[in-house]
């Protein structure tokens, strides 16, 4: 049943603009209502910012989105990607795909996960938050005014950690979070369902990273989700490891000696996505994948049908959860009034085939499927802002929530699939005589015993007056607000003594920390800044001295084809010269000065550089292929 909600509604008194963010596993968007329509941000390089940040060794952000992208293949180990899948868990719920990362992780206090590079640990919080950063600055560019609120999506199975977490890394990026949005709901919205006739509706979410299905019903232009299913491990990229897996076993054939550094991995991973993404719009394609350093050459063809052999598992895992929503939903394939694909890996013509199959209708395809929960974002945005009244969002609970009772049972207190904002009151007893306290133990989970279930909070509810077993009555009461965040409260009936917590899960930030984080992001970034301009003067200064002794080695060797007459008018000496004052520079620390001196001997050895140019050429023209020269 719908229930009536009150919506946040009018801006009252700050100003700007609230963008809707989909923070992917695999690529991010921003996204804005202009005039009542919605609208992706795009960048120069096009809509989608890759939700990858390469560091340096000194913990300042050296790229973000596909300029990091980019950097991947050359260092990996510097290069941080899919941190959503690690967002608000520990290090043991990590730990068997850690393998799978180019990235090293650390575990840290109280299982939380850090991620290390170079001398440097960061948490995913923090990874995410350079994420949403540069979306924040794509915006403010593009809308030329300061952007400071946001609606930011989440997979429908987010729990209240990874929800947490997610709003955390919004504030770190200087965004204040006023929405947390169940993605397959925003998707919805792009689609502009809730004008439509009333109906059931099927969000078929297949990204990267994560597989979602949800079910959701429309009346009167209230959305209710009535029931979400998926895989927070089940994407894109496990097809992509297919293929690489594939590839990696026929370059073995050729070379059984072969196990890819990280680099190589990561040339493999770029290979065998755009093999994927190809073959669904071409049919069939040339794989060719150079590893020069090892002599190998690989180069296959292979078409759609191959691929489809090999991701037809992968797409398959998809069936059954959406079997489980419809059951959870009480409907049935018949029922659905529409349903719509989302994520890119929908582009697939064999998921688009399996989503027909399972739901009995050809799916909504004509948003571009990765776009589509940004563009719902922006609408909600809208709605908060106050532009848009007609719009009603009600979301469910992905887990059960509930308190321990004797013997470490589960007492459920709010169940899975509720709808949001809710509240519940259970009243337990004392279990003892003369009980004088009560310890609250919230859990998140289906299982019957705590122990398997997901610690939340705890708190003692203290000062209960001495009473016989049984005789004590406890009110405990669940509050879940809009965004999925759970207020635990319990009161003791008699005396009216209360007690209330917040639920901050374990692996989230508390205030004080975030605030501190904050702190030192924006203390410590003018000491960044110097630290990366050091490095890089000092890594260039040493490419420029390696180049100019090689050269220099060569000439004396006369390895150079320049004649005696042009080698004259070449001043070889003032080349000495500078070589060694850069090299005394660049043992120094003194940026100024090697920058200084960097150009000088650039200046320096251009004679030079011009003859080995014109030399060069001159072989290339008498039969030489480029790549020999
Ligand atoms: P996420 O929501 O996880 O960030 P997206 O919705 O952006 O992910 O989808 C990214 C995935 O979509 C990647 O695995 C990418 O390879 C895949 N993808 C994009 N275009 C295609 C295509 N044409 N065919 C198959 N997969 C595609
Ligand atoms: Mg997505």
């Amino acid at each position: 049943m719908p229930l009536e909600i009150q919506l946040p509604g009018q801006t009252n008194g700050s100003t700007g603009r609230i963008v809707g963010i989909d923070l992917g596993t695999t690529n991010s968007l921003v996204a804005y209502v202009d005039h009542g329509v919605a609208k992706i941000i795009e960048g120069a390089d096009g809509p989608l910012v890759p939700s990858v940040v390469t560091l340096d060794d000194y913990g300042a952000v050296m790229a973000v989105g596909n300029s990091a992208r980019e950097r991947a293949m050359v260092e990996a180990s510097h290069t941080v990607y899919s941190v959503k899948r690690l967002m608000g868990k520990s290090f043991q719920d990590v730990k068997k795909e850690s393998g799978m990362l180019s990235y090293r992780l650390v575990p840290a206090d109280e299982g939380l996960i850090r991620i290390q590079i170079g001398t440097k640990l960061y948490t995913p919080i923090e990874l995410s938050s350079f994420v949403l950063l540069e979306l924040k600055k794509r915006a403010e560019a593009y809308l030329e005014e300061p952007v400071t609120r946001a609606v930011i999506t989440v997979p429908a199975y987010f729990n209240d950690a990874q929800r947490h977490a997610t709003k955390d890394a919004g504030r770190l990026a200087g965004l204040d979070v006023l929405r947390i949005v169940n993605e397959p709901t925003a998707a919805a919205l792009a689609y502009g369902l809730d004008r439509k006739n009333d109906g059931t509706v099927a969000v078929y979410d297949f990204g990267g990273g994560t597989f979602d299905i949800s079910i959701l019903k429309i009346k009167n232009g209230i959305f209710e989700v009535l029931s979400t299913n998926g895989d927070t491990y089940l994407g894109g990229d496990d097809i992509d490891r297919r293929l690489m897996e594939l590839f990696i076993s026929q370059i073995q054939h050729m070379a059984p000696a072969f196990t890819p550094t990280p680099e190589q991995l990561q040339k493999i991973r770029r290979v065998a996505e755009q093999t994927k993404v190809g073959l669904s719009s071409a049919g069939h394609m040339v794989v060719e994948i150079n590893l020069p350093e090892i002599g190998i050459a690989y180069r296959r063809n292979i078409t759609l049908q191959e691929l489809e052999r090999i991701a037809k598992s992968v797409i398959e895992r998809t069936r059954k959860p959406c079997e489980d929503a419809l059951r959870d939903a009480k409907v049935t394939a018949e029922d659905l009034d529409e349903v719509v694909l989302v994520g890119g890996s929908t582009r697939m013509p064999m998921v688009k085939a399996l989503v027909h199959e399972i739901f009995e209708r050809a799916p909504h395809d004509e948003l571009n499927p990765e776009e589509t929960v940004a563009l719902g974002a922006a609408i909600q945005a809208d709605v908060l802002a106050g532009q848009t009244k007609d719009v009603l969002l009600l979301d469910v609970t992905p887990l059960s929530l509930g308190i321990e009772t004797m013997g470490g049972m589960m007492s459920t207190i709010i169940p899975r699939n509720t709808t949001i904002p809710t509240k519940v009151t259970e009243t337990y007893t004392t279990f003892a005589d003369n009980q004088t306290g009560v310890e609250v133990n919230v859990f998140q989970g289906e299982r019957d015993f705590v122990h398997d279930n997901r610690h939340l909070a705890s708190f003692t509810l203290k000062g209960i007056p001495p009473l016989p077993a049984g005789a004590a009555k406890v009110e405990v009461t669940f509050l879940i607000d809009a965004d999925g965040i759970l207020q635990v409260h319990a009161r003791e009936t008699h005396t009216g003594i209360e007690q209330e917590v917040e639920v901050k899960p374990s692996n989230g930030l508390t205030d004080e920390e975030i605030e501190r984080m904050l702190r030192e992001s924006i203390e410590q970034a003018p000491a960044d800044i110097a630290a990366r301009r050091m490095v890089e003067a000092k890594t260039e200064a040493q490419r420029l001295l390696g180049a100019t002794e090689k050269v220099l080695g060569q000439l004396r060797r006369g390895q150079l084809s320049i004649s005696a007459a042009k080698l004259k008018q070449i001043d070889v000496a003032s080349v000495i010269d500078a070589l060694y004052a850069l090299r005394r520079a660049a043992n120094s620390n003194d940026v100024p000065e090697i920058v200084k001196l960097h150009e000088a001997l650039e200046r320096a050895t251009e004679p030079l550089a011009h003859e080995i140019m014109n030399a060069s050429l001159a072989e290339a023209l008498t039969g030489k292929t480029v790549e020999q020269v």
